[in-house]
Formats: C-alpha cells, structure tokens, sequence
C-alpha cells in the first residue's frame, strides 16, 4: 500500500528521526498526493528516504502525528487494538487498582486518544483528527478488551480546537451513571463525568495523595485549597485529619460532601464554597495556623505567553500557604501547568518562602504515576509536579 507523502525539511529531520513525534507544517518542505484529514501518509527526508509513518490533519499546525518508524507496518484495524493491548497489558501488570489512566495518547504512542477507567466504566477523550476518523472503531476495541458497562465520551473543545474538531460530550456504549462510583486509594469517589472537568476525576494524583497521607497525623488540622470533588481531602480525612476544604465551585464542593459520607468521613470534613486566593489571605491575616497545606490549583498557563503570570499566581498561593504553617508544617504543592518545569516550579517554592522569610525543605519531589507515562522524545507529556516540603 502506497501513501501520500510528506518530506521534511533537512533541518528539521534529526528530531524526527530522534522520536520526536509531531511533525509540524513549518517543518515540511514538499507534499505528494492528496491528504484528507485522518489520512496515513509517510514522512521522508530531505533526500526522498522514509523516516516514519503517521495520521495527518491538514488543519492542525501539527500536520503529522507519528505512529511507526517501520516502512512495513501496515496501520490498520490490527495495528490500533495492538497498541490498545499494549497499552493495557502495562496496566494489568502494575496497577494495584481497577481506576487508572488506561491511554494516555502519544505516552501510549496513540496520540489523540485518552481513556480513563472508573472501574466497570470507560471515559475517553478524542482530541486529534486521526482518531477522529477512526473513533467507531476504536471504540469497538474498547468494547472488547474491556468489556466495560458503559463507554462515555468527553471531548472537549480546549483540545479540539487547534484540529478543528468540534466538542462532543455523549454516551457511547451501554448506560453509565450521572455519578460513577468508584475506588481509589480504598476510598470510594463519584465522577460527575457529564459536569466535571476533562473525564471527570483527577486519577493522576493517585499516588501522590497517597504519599500526602502518610505525612498526616492523627488529628492534624488539613487545608486543602483546591479541592474539587476532593481527591486528597478524603485521603487526608483518612489518615485522621480534620479537613477544611475550599473550591470556588459550589457543585464539586457537593459531591465531594456526598463521596466524604459515602466514606463515613463526613464528621471531619468542611467543605467551603470560597476562592482561594481571598481565602488564604484572610486566613493569613487573623494568623491560622494548619498542620498542613495543600494546594492543587487548575492550571494557570495554557500556553508560553502567559507563564510570567502563572509563576506570579503561584508564589502568591504558596508564600501565603507558608504563612499558615507552623515549624515542622507540611506545604504539598501542585502544579499540572505543563508549561512550569520542575526546576521553575522549585524556584518558585523559593522564591515564595524567602518573600515570607521561612525555610521550607523538600522532603519529596514528584512526578505523575506510572498510568501517565512519560515519553522520553516528548518532555512534554511529563506535567505534573507535587512537591511534599516542610517548614523549618
Ligand atoms: N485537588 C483536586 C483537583 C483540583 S482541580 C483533586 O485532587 O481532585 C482545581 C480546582 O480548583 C477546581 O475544582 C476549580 O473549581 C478550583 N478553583 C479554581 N479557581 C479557584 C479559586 N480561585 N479558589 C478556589 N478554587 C478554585
């Protein structure tokens, strides 16, 4: 089977080459043959050489999303369940629960396509052309290696819009309930998937919350500072804390209360409908004093331009944070700003506790779980950070 071709431009060749998997239109130096949007096409060199095989969206400003460096792969039906299995087989071998990022797009090398497991249930985002065109099948496969009750779809339109893709929110296969019950961290949760942002529950911060509660002594006061539907402030009222938690949407404040007394942890539990920012600063001044704090804030930047911005919004949140820990007071931060680097996100800490003249010590620096792999061509599939830092 012959494809459509694309040859690169001679400079942009090395990263290609090197696993770089998005080729963008700037990069293209010459094209043969008609492109329809979800097409296979071949990626050759500046000398007419094939290099890689991918999907194309002529609309996107990534004109190719590569899928095989091997001239003999055909990417068919079989190839995309091969990677589904793939990509499950990982999960079968290391996860300890049934809820976990099942696809993780070009991490899974299926780019455009997310999927989340809530237990019997599948939430999927389709965010690229090329699993566009191929969605009904895709999601046949689905059906068949998970055999799920429900399948649902949420694709939003923050990631389609640069493929020209409209939002589609819909339920695809089987029934699933307006609140998906199910299990993390052995605590039970409830995913509002058709209300909720992206597929609904924050499952990348699985290990991370579990390694916040191990920081949690009985009877600690907790401030969690962005709760949502209340990831770690279940956690931190499992491990015997006391829980005041604040978000500035009344509705995941609701079912994060409903999920608190699913667990019988409601009693310690205070869940308030207040913004943050304002929050914290009244806090700061009558002089409250946590335990620990936690903020785990929306992402501030979604693109480079405004990065000065979210470095500002968070040493604000951080240094008042500080302000409310005594010695020895635990600051967990969060960023999922795929923007902010590590090391940004370190300095920042610094920045925020020399401003209020506190010491804080990083006791652990962490990443996304293994669900969220990483890809080591594409740094940036790597987003999260979670700092555990004490004061002293
Ligand atoms: N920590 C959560 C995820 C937080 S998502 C978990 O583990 O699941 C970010 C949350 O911040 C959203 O629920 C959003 O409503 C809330 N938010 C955004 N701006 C806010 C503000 N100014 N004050 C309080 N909450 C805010």
């Amino acid at each position: 089977m012959t494809y459509p071709t694309v040859a690169l431009k001679l400079q942009a060749e090395e990263l290609i080459r090197t696993g770089y998997p998005r080729v963008f239109q700037k990069q293209i130096a010459s094209k043969k043959g008609k492109i329809s949007p979800g097409d296979i096409v071949d990626v050759l060199d500046s000398r007419g050489a094939f290099v890689a095989r991918g999907t194309a969206n002529p609309y996107s400003r990534i004109l190719v999303r590569i899928l095989s460096y091997d001239p003999d792969e055909s990417i068919d039906n079989d190839f995309f369940y091969g990677r589904l299995r793939a990509a499950k087989e990982l999960r079968d071998r290391y996860a300890v629960e049934t809820s976990y990022r099942a696809v993780f797009s070009e991490s899974d090398r299926l780019p455009g396509l997310i999927v989340d497991r809530f237990d019997a249930y599948l939430v999927c985002q389709i965010g690229m052309m090329g699993m566009e065109v191929r969605r009904e099948a895709i999601f046949s496969m689905l059906q068949e290696l998970y055999a799920p009750k429900g399948i649902f779809e949420k694709s939003s339109a923050t990631m389609r819009k640069p493929e020209h893709l409209t939002p589609r929110v819909q339920l695809i296969a089987g029934d699933c309930p307006a609140l998906i019950p199910f299990e993390q961290n052995d605590l039970i949760f409830l995913n509002d998937v058709m209300h909720g942002q992206k597929t609904g529950f924050f499952l990348d911060q699985r290990d991370n919350r579990e390694a916040v509660s191990r920081y949690v002594r009985k009877e600690d006061h907790v401030l969690d500072g962005f709760s949502y539907t209340g990831g770690f402030s279940l956690i931190a009222a499992k491990a015997g804390a006391r829980v005041t938690a604040f978000d500035i949407s009344e509705r995941p404040l609701r079912i994060a209360q409903e999920a608190a007394a699913r667990n019988a942890l409601q009693d310690r539990c205070n869940f308030q409908q207040v913004d943050a920012f304002a929050k914290l600063r009244e806090l700061e001044e009558a002089q409250a004093q946590f335990d620990m704090v936690i903020l785990d804030p929306p992402a501030f930047a979604k693109h480079r331009g405004v990065l000065p911005n979210a470095l500002r919004g968070y040493r604000i949140i951080n240094r008042r944070a500080m302000n409310l820990l005594p010695e020895g007071g635990i600051l967990v931060s969060c960023s999922c700003t795929q923007q902010v680097s590590e090391g940004m996100f370190l300095e920042m800490l610094n920045q925020a506790a020399d401003d209020v003249k506190r010491e804080l010590r990083l006791l652990e620096v962490r990443r996304q779980p293994f669900d969220h792999p990483v890809l080591a061509s594409l740094p940036e599939t790597r987003y999260l950070k979670c700092v555990i830092g004490q004061i002293i």
